[in-house]
């Protein structure tokens, strides 16, 4: 009999391997059959200091012995309370307040609703969110519509809110995009959601920190909330703890997961400047913040984030994070023959041929056939390949990575 499990973004009709994996150490996953696969994109870019990092292990070990799961409306916890000590020491001063939820999707729907919460408690009928052309916030219903409408949500378009849709900051484009956001806020928008500096699931599309300082500025102008999604971007993914950095910003929402606990277990936070919190803060019920999920803040996902921070106050990171890049950047600048190579941090991106029919064509899922048949874990976008590896993977494995890319290059796999 086959088995029961339906797959996140398979096309089970097609019949292609799910291999089982049963152990997962530094930047590497060990398969039942034996074999050992290089994790070249970290697992859905969760994993940062690599697999069962030992201290992470040790902490979620350590409070799973101690309390697995509370309620969190009305109760707290030390892993909770610390874990918020912890982000508001080390993210921008001006972030006050932190949300807990349990994915990149809810910290986005948590950011729109605090969002419209703050204009509606403040007596403003202000909806509208803004949004950059090919950006990806997650597949829950709100995230979905802040993202870019394509084959991934069609079918459910009736349930997807509109928005108001500006064009990506290409090279030589930026300033139309500027000049778009400038006149959407005319209009008195809610919010505006961007991924600072790399829309990921977008393409891997870069662009400079000139422009997201720039459009940041113009929603302080006009008065609208700037919602920075640094889901994929945080955690040093860029080259900076936040890319938000990288431009002097500071958004009014945040919204980190992903790496905030070193990729070990689901977590997501939303930090909120104190204004946001304080439109909320009344004697009023009916004006709090209407969410919640039963696993709120749960202390073990919590404690793994604790150890997170710690591996960040106590280990080099960002200079782990510096020389990775460095490393990358050798092997992309000797590959041949792709096309638009780039970098930001520790992403690099290229495509391989030159492919329109992007997520729907044959090359992504034929590429990444060919990467698993060598031993790696790449997940190209159509003919979009990236590679966004743990930030203790060693040489050996990365220039297995870069030749394969050759190689798919060289026979257009
Ligand atoms: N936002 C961004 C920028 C993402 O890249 C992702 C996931 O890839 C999400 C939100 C959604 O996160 P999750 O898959 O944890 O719901």
């Amino acid at each position: 009999m086959t088995s029961p499990v339906w797959h996140p973004f398979t096309q089970h009709g097609l019949n292609e391997p799910i291999p089982l994996v049963e152990r997962a150490e530094g930047a590497a996953l060990y398969t039942a059959d034996g074999r050992r696969v290089v994790d070249a994109i970290s697992s859905w870019w969760v994993t940062t200091h690599g697999h069962a990092h030992p201290r992470i292990m040790a902490a979620i070990t350590d409070q799973a012995a101690r309390m697995d799961q509370i309620i969190f409306a009305g109760w707290t916890h030390q892993p909770a309370e610390d874990l918020a000590r912890g982000l508001t020491a080390i993210m921008p001063p001006e972030l006050t307040r932190v949300f807990y939820s349990d994915s990149g999707s809810t910290s986005v729907e948590v950011a729109l609703k605090m969002a419209l919460g703050y204009w509606a408690n403040r007596g403003e009928a202000r909806h509208r969110i803004l949004v950059t052309q090919h950006s990806y916030h997650g597949d829950t219903i709100g995230a979905m519509s802040v993202g870019e409408r394509g084959v991934f949500n069609q079918p459910y378009g009736p349930l997807l809110f509109d928005v108001g849709t500006l064009p990506f900051p290409a090279a030589g484009a930026e300033q139309a995009t500027l000049d778009a956001l400038e006149a959407a806020c005319r209009e008195a928008p809610a919010a505006f959601i961007v991924e600072p500096l790399l829309l990921g699931a977008g393409g891997m599309l870069i662009y400079p920190p000139r422009v997201l300082a720039e459009m940041a500025a113009i929603c302080a102008r006009h008065d609208v909330l700037f919602i920075a999604d640094e889901v994929m971007t945080g955690w040093g993914r860029t080259g900076t703890l936040l890319a938000c950095e990288q431009a002097g910003v500071v958004p009014d929402l945040l919204c980190l997961s992903k790496g905030l606990t070193g990729g070990s277990l689901p977590l997501a936070v939303t930090m909120a400047r104190e204004a946001i919190y304080d439109a909320h803060l009344s004697q009023d019920r009916a004006r709090m913040f209407f969410h919640s999920s039963s696993y709120t803040a749960n202390p073990i996902a919590c404690a793994a984030a604790n150890a997170n921070l710690a591996i960040w106050r106590d280990e080099p990171v960002l200079e782990r994070i510096a020389a990775l890049a460095e490393r990358q950047a050798a092997r992309l600048s000797a590959l041949k023959g792709v096309r638009n190579p780039r970098q930001i941090g520790t992403v690099t991106a290229m495509e391989i041929a030159d492919d329109q029919g992007r997520y729907l064509s044959d090359r992504g899922p034929r590429l990444l056939a060919f990467f698993r048949d060598r031993d790696l874990l790449l997940r190209p976008l159509g003919n979009t390949v990236y590679v966004m590896p743990p930030y203790c993977i060693d040489d050996a494995d990365l220039d297995r990575i870069y030749s394969a890319i050759a190689e798919a290059c060289a026979i257009q796999a």
